[in-house]
């Protein structure tokens, strides 16, 4: 029988799920290893069985739930010209609509579109919306969407000339992870909004972004201090802002990674005084 936690072990562990999250670590198995399935395999290679795939191992175990694949990504879609890319982002906003198509819907007050110049040379992409962006209907104008705004000023640039927007439009309960049927289900929206503005960088803030921009799940650590392509454009992953109020030390290492933006931007840090 399934048994609770109590409330302070609650805490902690979803303090350091939380934390390994930031760390771009996802996966978590909470079973250990089967011996009885570990035997059946052996016999399996001995009988000169082609090597099960991880997907064959599993289905072999009815109690454990197939990872389900990545959606297919949509094809580019055709460059549209600077002055039609308002109009082109709004066709996508009225496609949306009153979306209804996943259950984020159900605990949404306001869909987080996205925000910011449809011809921006910089596109940042986060998570999924929080309370603050849930209420106001904009992408991140909470503390992190604070750091944010800091993080683009240190770059020279104004909010306004970006774009911003996140894998999922709705916020998730408790500000969880969302789901894979989410992220599949909204993600596509996403990449119509990265091809009309086609950025000339694209950054990831956090795991769950550059999970979905690049289709694989590695962790964050290894993904950060270079060039990535994606959808035609370059791609830089960096610590989401949430984890960088939690852990500040880090700040100097997303520096780093928006330097390298920067680089590729041709920008230069504003001077001081
Ligand atoms: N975190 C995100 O990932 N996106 C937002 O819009 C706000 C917080």
């Amino acid at each position: 029988m399934a048994q609770s936690l109590d409330s302070a072990t609650r805490q902690a562990l979803l303090a350091r799920v939380h934390f390994y999250r930031d760390l771009g670590l996802t996966e978590f198995y909470r079973r250990p290893v089967d011996p009885e399935l570990l035997a059946q395999l052996a016999v399996k290679l001995d009988e000169s069985q082609p090597e099960p795939t991880p997907q064959s191992i599993q289905l072999e175990d009815p109690t454990i739930t197939p990872r389900k694949p990545f959606p297919v990504v949509p094809a580019i879609a055709a460059a549209v010209p600077a002055p039609e890319r308002a109009a082109a982002m709004q066709l996508i906003r009225d496609e949306i609509g009153e979306c209804t198509r996943c259950a984020l819907h159900k605990g949404r007050n306001k869909l987080v579109f996205g925000d910011g110049s449809p011809v921006a040379r910089l596109m940042f992409v986060g998570e999924g919306p929080g309370a603050d962006e849930d209420a106001q209907g904009l992408p991140f104008v909470g503390k992190a969407g604070q750091l944010l705004n800091n993080m683009i000023a240190a770059m020279g640039l104004k909010r306004e000339e970006v774009y911003i927007a996140n894998v999922v439009k709705c916020r998730p309960p408790n500000n969880r992870v969302p789901e894979p049927e989410e992220g599949a289900t909204c993600s596509p929206f996403l990449f119509r909004q990265i091809d009309v503005v086609r950025p000339e960088v694209l950054v990831a803030l956090g795991a769950t972004a550059a999970t979905w921009l690049l289709g694989t799940r590695q962790p964050l650590a290894g993904l950060r201090g270079r060039v990535h392509a994606t959808r035609g454009t370059k791609l830089i992953v960096t610590y989401h802002p949430a984890y960088l109020l939690r852990d500040p030390r880090q700040k100097k290492e997303a520096w780093a990674d928006l330097q390298i933006a920067m680089k590729e931007l041709g920008l230069k840090p504003p001077t001081k005084g």
